[in-house]
C-alpha cells in the first residue's frame, strides 16, 4: 500500500483510527500469537468468554506467504475489523494463579489464516502478524457475547472443548472458575495439528499441579506418533473416554459443555420450521453426539447446557 499512500497519509490514518497499543507479543511459531493490547480508554466491562474487536487499516503491510490480495482505491483507507474472544493470563511470574481482577490490557490468542479457502483473501490476520510490540491498532470499545459462565452453578461440572485458538475464551473462563474456588471437575480439551500449536500448554500443565479438579487434554492430529490413529474431540465422546476422565457418566443436568472454534467440530444443528425437528450437519459434530446423550443446546428459549461459539 506504500505505493499508493504517502507515509504522511498513513501516519494520519493511523492517528485517526487507532486507539490501542500492542504492549505484548508472544509467538510460539510464525503462525500463532498471543497478543496483549492496551486501549487508550478504560477496559470495557465484560465477562469471561466474551469477545471484542480488533482492526487494522488496509494500508498496513501483510506478512509474506499469504493468499494474494488485490484492493481497489476505494479499499485502501478502510479499516478491517474482526471479532476475537478474550483470552487471559492465568499464572503470575511465580507460577501461581493470578489473583488480581484488574489488568490494563486485554489478551488475545490468534492464528494466522494464510488462505481463506475462497476467492476473498484473509484480510486481517496477515496484517496482525506483521505487527511488532509498540505498534498501534484499533480495538472496539464494546465487548459482548452470550458465551459466558452465567449458567454455571458452584456444583456443576464444566467441560471445555476447543479446536486451535478456540481455547482463548476457555482460558479466561477456567482462570475465573479456579479463582472463584470452583470444586467440581473442570476438563479442557484442545484439538490442534501439532504440539507447537498449543500456546498455553505449560500453563495448563501447571494448573493441573495446582488444582486436582482440573484436567487439560491436548489432542494432536498430525504428530508422527498419531498418524494412523488421529483422535478428534468427537472420538473422545463416542469411545466413552471423556466419561472415563470424568469418572462418572455425562449428566446433562449437572454438566455444562462449552464448544468453541471450528464449526465442523461443533456441528450446530438447525430446526425444521414445520416439524420443529433438529437437523444435524455432516460430518457429525459434538452437539449431535451430546444430544444423543440427553443434552440440549443453550439457544433461544431452551436453556440447555451445550454452549457454543463458532469462529466462522
Ligand atoms: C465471536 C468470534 C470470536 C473469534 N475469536 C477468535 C480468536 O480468539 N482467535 C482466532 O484466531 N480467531 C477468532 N475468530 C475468527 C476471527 O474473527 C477471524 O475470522 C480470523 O482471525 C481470520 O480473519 P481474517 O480477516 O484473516 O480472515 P477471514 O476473512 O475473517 O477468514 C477467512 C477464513 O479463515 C478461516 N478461519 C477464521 N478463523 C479461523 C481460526 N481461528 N482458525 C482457523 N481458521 C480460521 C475460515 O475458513 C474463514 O472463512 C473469532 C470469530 C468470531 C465470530
Amino acid at each position: 500500500m506504500d505505493d499508493y499512500l504517502t507515509p504522511a497519509q498513513i501516519q494520519q490514518l493511523r492517528q485517526t483510527y487507532y486507539n490501542a497499543t500492542l504492549i505484548g507479543l508472544r509467538k510460539p511459531h510464525s503462525d500463532l500469537a498471543v497478543l496483549r493490547v492496551r486501549p487508550d480508554f478504560a477496559i470495557p466491562a465484560h465477562k469471561p468468554g466474551q469477545y471484542g474487536t480488533l482492526g487494522l487499516g488496509n494500508w498496513e503491510p501483510r506478512v509474506p506467504g499469504c493468499q494474494e490480495e488485490h484492493l481497489g482505491p476505494a479499499d485502501w483507507t478502510r479499516v478491517v475489523k474482526r471479532a476475537y474472544s478474550l483470552s487471559h493470563p492465568v499464572l503470575d511470574d511465580k507460577g501461581q494463579l493470578i489473583l488480581s481482577e484488574t489488568l490494563d490490557y486485554l489478551e488475545f490468542y490468534i492464528v494466522l489464516v494464510r488462505e481463506s479457502g475462497t476467492e476473498k483473501p484473509p484480510a486481517l490476520t496477515p496484517r496482525l502478524f506483521a505487527l511488532r510490540e509498540g505498534d498501534r491498532l484499533y480495538l472496539g470499545e464494546k465487548i459482548t457475547g452470550s458465551y459466558t459462565l452465567d449458567p454455571v452453578q458452584p456444583e456443576h461440572t464444566v467441560i471445555f472443548l476447543a479446536t486451535g485458538t478456540g481455547e482463548a475464551p476457555h482460558n479466561y473462563m477456567i482462570w475465573h472458575l479456579l479463582r472463584r474456588g470452583h470444586r467440581p471437575p473442570i476438563i479442557s480439551v484442545c484439538c490442534v495439528r501439532y504440539w507447537r500449536d498449543l500456546a498455553y500448554l505449560d500453563v495448563h500443565r501447571r494448573l493441573m499441579e495446582l488444582f486436582p479438579n482440573y484436567r487439560y487434554v491436548p489432542l494432536t492430529t498430525r504428530e508422527p506418533e498419531n498418524l494412523g490413529r488421529k483422535l478428534y474431540i468427537q472420538d473422545l465422546i463416542v469411545s466413552g473416554e471423556l466419561e472415563r476422565m470424568l469418572g462418572k457418566p455425562l449428566d446433562p443436568t449437572s454438566t455444562h459443555v462449552y464448544l468453541c472454534g471450528n464449526p465442523n467440530m461443533i456441528g450446530v444443528p438447525t430446526r425444521d420450521v414445520k416439524t420443529g425437528q433438529w437437523q444435524f450437519p455432516q460430518p457429525t459434530g459434538v452437539v449431535e453426539l451430546l444430544m444423543q446423550r440427553g443434552f440440549q443446546p443453550d439457544e433461544g428459549k431452551s436453556k440447555g447446557t451445550i454452549h457454543y461459539e463458532k469462529y466462522w
